[in-house]
């Protein structure tokens, strides 16, 4: 794999409130590839004060992708989701140590979203490598770049989680150290340099994970991904404890979601297994 650096511009002394002063022709649309099912238990970290008798209990969350179409620069996809294998085999026919496994009905697949609302893809943007948001890139066009944060693909281990980038020979990755600092949220990038759609550095699921904020004529819209995965994460202000690289990152960078939410109530929220709330 060749990894190539994201071009991006530096915008001057901008803030969110300038942001959505200026909203764009852009909208976004999520669509279910499938479902994995996650323990309530360590979605809801059981050791925070805030959490009193967190129940033991499986439950089925939706894997997401979410299209972007901008009226002048084109269709994006942030996420891809899952691809078709899933939907005869659940852990997508990969090989490794510890495959992730994931329940799909036929024709939930990526490639099935695409086709049918007739998108042409013209960029994909992950916000960290984890098959569940990413298989789909198997299925998806080569010939187009695919982003991420530069530092992520170190978290890639396709011998233990299976090979799920395999047939994708580049990568873009973003350098954060030149992102514009917007608080509360901290290091944001605008993506297509007119302000429409940005990445927001949210460590803590990964060290190198990205939410995303679609800034959009209809008010805007955060895209929290795996920064919160349900809106009880939000709502109890407190993070997942499983499938988490770092609680104490992850759980700092809830708590500026949820003050950024604070300071701009019309901002509405994806999270990353449940729809725009
Ligand atoms: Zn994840």
């Amino acid at each position: 794999m060749k990894l190539r650096e994201f071009p991006y511009k530096k915008r001057k002394n901008i803030e969110w409130e300038e942001v959505f002063q200026n909203p764009r022709p852009i909208s976004v649309q999520s669509f279910k590839t499938g479902s994995v099912i996650i323990n309530r238990k360590g979605t809801i970290n059981p050791d925070h004060p805030s959490t009193i008798n967190i129940i033991d209990k499986e439950m089925e969350v939706p894997i997401l992708a979410h299209w972007v179409h901008h009226d002048k620069k084109g269709d994006f996809l942030l996420d891809t989701g899952l691809d078709a294998s899933y939907a005869m085999n659940p852990k997508g026919g990969l090989d490794g140590t510890d495959v992730d496994e994931f329940q799909q009905k036929k024709g939930e697949n990526i490639a099935k979203h695409i086709k049918q609302n007739g998108i042409h893809l013209k960029m994909v943007f992950l916000s960290h490598l984890h098959a569940d948001h990413a298989a789909g890139v198997r299925e998806l066009p080569k010939n187009i770049p695919y982003v991420i944060v530069k530092g992520e693909y170190g978290e890639y281990h396709p011998e233990i989680h299976g090979d799920f980038l395999e047939g994708l020979e580049e990568l873009y990755g973003i350098d954060f150290s030149q992102a514009n600092y917007m608080p509360p949220l901290g290091p944001s990038v605008d993506l297509l340099g007119d302000g429409s759609l940005w990445a927001i550095l949210t460590p803590g699921h990964t060290p190198w994970h990205v939410s995303f904020l679609v800034n959009s004529i209809d008010g805007p819209i955060l895209l929290a991904m795996d920064a919160a995965f349900i809106h009880e994460n939000l709502e109890l202000g407190v993070t997942s404890s499983d499938y988490t690289w770092s609680v104490e990152k992850a759980q700092e960078t809830l708590e500026k979601i949820i003050e950024f939410l604070k300071v701009y109530p019309q901002v509405k929220v994806g999270l990353g297994h449940e729809f725009v709330i």
